[in-house]
């Protein structure tokens, strides 16, 4: 029987491979799925290798049923079971770091990839030795595909991702390999600049890419020469990829659920950020200037969820309140569905209860801080008032809330953090009927953000790896100040 993918024998095929990723647990991304239907649409044939899904769904204990989870979105998921799975791919990867020539690093270092070039080829070509049985079997029958694309979301994916290209070279030489993603077009200037980031793939794009892809795959298939868009390591220049803004309904493939487990489909109705100021953020960076999407490509995944009796997780990086109505009419109860935000005044308990009646169950709020500094400090002020507001409404609404909640500022005082995350945490919890957690982050400086290309004062960059999107830093205060953090 085959248990792989198919390739039809028309214009270019495909085989796409997503790397574990770890943190999703119910559903597909929806960058790769965008990309398998632009190339459908255009007559070529993609087939997605979902080793995340897979990796999962491999490692769950068979005997642990999976609870489902009052959230809708990226948290529907069992955490208990997720924890599980994700202790033991920490200890799968424990086995392929460090230890050789010096080149030993701490599994924390290796999964942030802290790590020079030759330590990550070391352990790529470590797990691409040690788990070639598994990687084998996920090929399965898979037929030789014209090419072969590997999409990176963050750097704890690199490892896998270098190791199952250097499988796939091994088993289908002569395949050409490109890689993208939203990790690669963080690192789109480092690439273009040092071919030592070549060492799997031929060419890299970065940002959105649906017409670059389907351009890319027409290359291919008549040998024409490719897309500037796709470059190599070490060219010296990159661009941006071009992408079609909404008409493309993304293409699900290669879906695997936990048992039990209800399946979230992702859309979005925007790219980039309409606020695009705080300055740890990497978003405005790497999605580009804010704009509204056509609604086509939402529509479809709508329509797909509702056949498949599916949440839809909206995946634009803020759901302004317009853009929040927008969604409502799409949606328009026919299913639940999940997006995230920031506080506005606009989120009054008015708002909340229609967006509820129109399937809204979760919305993540990205409150971040509320000390002032700190507010200060990242350009994102938002007032005590309007946070318990807003639990009071989402209370009355019966919308569950995420809060993302950051410490861990430069310069910011840690017992103040504490006591204000605390408080944080008390409000959340005297509103008995509400549902709703808080996810909490620890600060860090990433390459790409506002803080990271002009430092506030007291702040240095003390470390730079290849592959890793955060970079060291610390914190010295200005003569007359009192407190050290690091
Ligand atoms: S944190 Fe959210 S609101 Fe702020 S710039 Fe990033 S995406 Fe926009």
């Amino acid at each position: 029987m085959q248990t792989g993918p198919v390739f039809r024998s028309c214009g270019a095929s495909a085989l796409l491979m997503v790397p574990p990723l770890l943190k999703f647990a119910s559903g597909p991304l929806l960058g790769p799925a965008m990309l398998v239907g632009a190339a459908e649409r255009a007559g070529h044939t993609v087939e997605v290798l979902d080793l995340n899904a897979r990796w999962i769904a491999q490692a769950l204990p068979a005997k642990l049923p999976w609870t489902p989870s009052p959230f809708v979105g990226d948290h529907d998921r069992d955490e208990d079971l997720l924890r599980l799975v994700q202790e033991r791919f920490r200890l799968t990867m424990l086995q392929h770091v460090g230890g050789e020539g010096g080149r030993a690093l701490s599994l924390d270092a290796m999964v942030a990839l802290q790590a020079e070039h030759d330590s990550v080829e070391h352990a790529a070509r470590s797990i691409a030795a040690n788990e070639q049985r598994w990687i084998t079997a996920q090929f399965g029958s898979t037929p030789r595909p014209d090419l072969f694309c590997v999409s990176v979301l963050y750097a704890g994916q690199v490892l896998w991702a270098l190791a199952v290209t250097l499988a796939a070279r091994e088993r289908w030489p002569g395949v050409p390999v490109v890689w993208g993603g939203a990790h690669v077009t963080a690192l789109a200037a480092e690439i273009a600049a040092d071919p030592r980031y070549g060492i799997a793939a031929d060419a890299f794009v970065a940002g959105y890419a649906e017409d670059t892809f389907v351009e890319l795959l027409g290359a291919v298939a008549t040998r024409a020469p490719w897309p500037r868009e796709c470059f190599r390591a070490g060219s010296q220049q990159w661009e941006r990829a071009r992408a079609d803004d909404g008409q493309i309904v993304p293409a699900f493939r290669d879906l695997h659920l936990p048992s039990g487990a209800r399946l979230t489909l992702p859309a979005q109705i925007s790219r980039g950020c309409a606020y695009g100021r705080c300055a740890f953020c990497t978003y405005p960076t790497t999605e580009g200037p804010y704009r509204e999407l056509r609604t086509a490509s939402a529509e479809g995944v709508i329509a797909e969820a509702i056949r498949r009796d599916a949440n839809v997780s909206f995946k634009d990086s803020l759901l302004t309140a317009p853009l929040l109505r927008k969604v409502g009419r799409l949606v328009d109860g026919r299913l639940s569905w999940s997006g995230c935000t920031k506080l506005s005044p606009s989120l009054d308990v008015a708002m909340l209860m229609d967006l509820a009646s129109q399937g809204c169950r979760t919305l993540e709020i990205g409150l971040e801080t509320l000390l002032d500094e700190a507010q200060v400090l990242v350009d994102k002020r938002q007032s005590g008032d309007l946070f318990l507001r807003t639990l009071d409404a989402a209370n009355d609404a019966g919308v569950a809330l995420v809060i993302n909640y950051m410490t861990g500022f430069p310069g910011v005082d840690p017992s103040e953090e504490a006591r204000c995350l605390a408080t944080v945490a008390s409000e959340v919890s005297a509103r008995v009927s509400l549902l709703a957690k808080i996810e909490h982050n620890h600060f860090e400086l990433e390459r790409g953000a506002p803080l990271s290309q002009r430092p506030p004062a007291g702040v240095r960059i003390t470390g730079q790896w290849p592959w890793s999107s955060v970079l060291g830093w610390s914190y010295e205060p200005a003569p007359g100040t009192l407190r050290v953090v690091s």
